[in-house]
């Protein structure tokens, strides 16, 4: 007989922190090493009740979509908390207009419960293919302090030190608003150090002025044999046009998508050519329901689906794919190994030392999302907590 656990209440914690020696980057407002500077974030933790006495948890996602969610919230009390596919789709017809934003943290959520329902880590209930995960070391945005990644050799050092703790991979995060021959400088200088030692990627987080300035850090990324080339300009990384252009110019495979919302969206910017690895986020494309979507429309092009940063509800995922290369250990720092709050129990983490030897992480697997979260240090950081029922 199938258990039918039915939603109760959606409750919405906000919770706030104060991490030392990071500033506020002045043009796209994401943080970077400053030592002696603090900054005090907001995050939010969703929780779904149900009648089954089982809450779905996730932490993660932004303010933007979390201000969605109260109005999705009436949608789905009384609601079966297993009908994750009628709830996508419901969801997508009602955010039509608003870019989704919200379904994919509840998406999760609702997943977390069916895990624990029936006592399994999630990627269980997907099918499991793996249980360990190679990582790259995604680094902070380049900063201007002395001892933090100010100088292209400080980046190519920082690649070498994540070589040695065993990284098979590495991905600049570069300045950004820099003078471009500033920027080749540090994407020659970890080409010259680590080429064939380890894979480089390079994520300009759309930077460059211009098409032009793509083309000429892509030829140096050509040159140094870069595994991925992402968003490197300033169309936000959005036209497949123009990426397809650039992939006629270049040789080192283009990953776009990060930018893009929508299944059917990401899977048009394929076939115009527009990519060679494709980028999914469980937070921005549907939640775990949308991203394995995602890896499997991906997987029948033959290509390869590269998920966005690190959490549980990732690892879980991309344990039930196999069309996907790295797992992204990120954002991480020489002096600052995270930026994440501890909110997971059971000695959890995302951070520059979280991997083995070999440079892999494991898929957790207890039930649901497979971590539980630390509630003690949740209420000790709660600002605002929102019920509706
Ligand atoms: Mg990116």
């Amino acid at each position: 007989m199938a258990k039918s656990p039915i939603v109760t209440s959606v409750e919405i914690i906000q919770i706030e922190y104060e991490i030392p020696d990071l500033a506020i980057e002045p043009i796209i407002g994401i943080p970077i090493y400053q030592k002696g500077s603090s900054i005090t974030p907001k995050s939010h933790v969703l929780r779904i009740n149900t009648d089954a006495g089982i809450s779905g948890e996730y932490y993660g996602g932004n303010a933007v979509e979390y201000a969605a969610i109260p109005g999705l919230a009436s949608r789905l009390i009384g609601k079966n908390a297993l009908d994750r596919e009628l709830f996508y789709n419901d969801a997508k017809q009602a955010l039509r207009q608003q870019a989704g934003m919200g379904r994919s943290q509840i998406d999760i959520a609702l997943w977390d419960i069916a895990g624990k329902l029936f006592d399994a880590p999630v990627h269980q209930l997907l099918g499991t293919y793996r249980k360990e995960l190679p990582c790259y070391a995604s680094t902070y945005i380049a900063d201007f302090d002395p001892d933090g990644l100010s100088s292209a050799e400080a980046m190519a050092d920082f690649a070498e030190q994540c070589f040695e703790l065993g990284y098979p991979g590495f991905k600049i995060h570069p300045w950004m608003g820099q003078p471009l021959d500033k920027q080749i400088e540090m994407v020659a200088a970890v080409g010259k150090r680590m080429a064939g030692k380890m894979d480089l990627m390079l994520d300009p987080v759309c930077t460059y002025e211009t098409f032009g300035d793509a083309v000429k850090v892509g030829k140096v990324c050509d040159e140094w044999g870069y595994y991925w080339y992402e968003d490197p300009f300033r169309d936000s990384g959005v036209s497949a046009f123009a990426h397809k252009k650039l992939r006629e110019i270049i040789s080192t495979p283009i990953l776009q998508t990060e930018h893009i919302r929508g299944l059917e969206q990401h899977v048009d910017f394929v076939l115009a050519d527009g990519t060679d690895f494709v980028r999914g986020d469980p937070d921005y494309d549907g939640g775990i329901t949308g991203l394995m979507k995602l890896a499997h429309a991906v997987e029948g092009l033959g290509l390869d689906l590269e998920v966005h940063v690190a959490g549980p509800d990732r690892r879980q995922t991309m344990g039930a794919m196999r069309n996907s290369n790295f797992y992204e250990m990120g954002l991480v720092h020489p002096k600052h190994p995270s930026m994440r709050p501890p909110v997971y129990a059971d000695g959890y983490v995302d951070d520059l030392y979280a991997i083995d030897k070999n440079g892999m992480v494991s898929v957790p697997d207890g039930p649901g999302l497979g971590v539980p979260l630390d509630w003690d240090y949740i209420d000790a950081h709660t600002t605002d907590h929102a019920v509706y029922d």
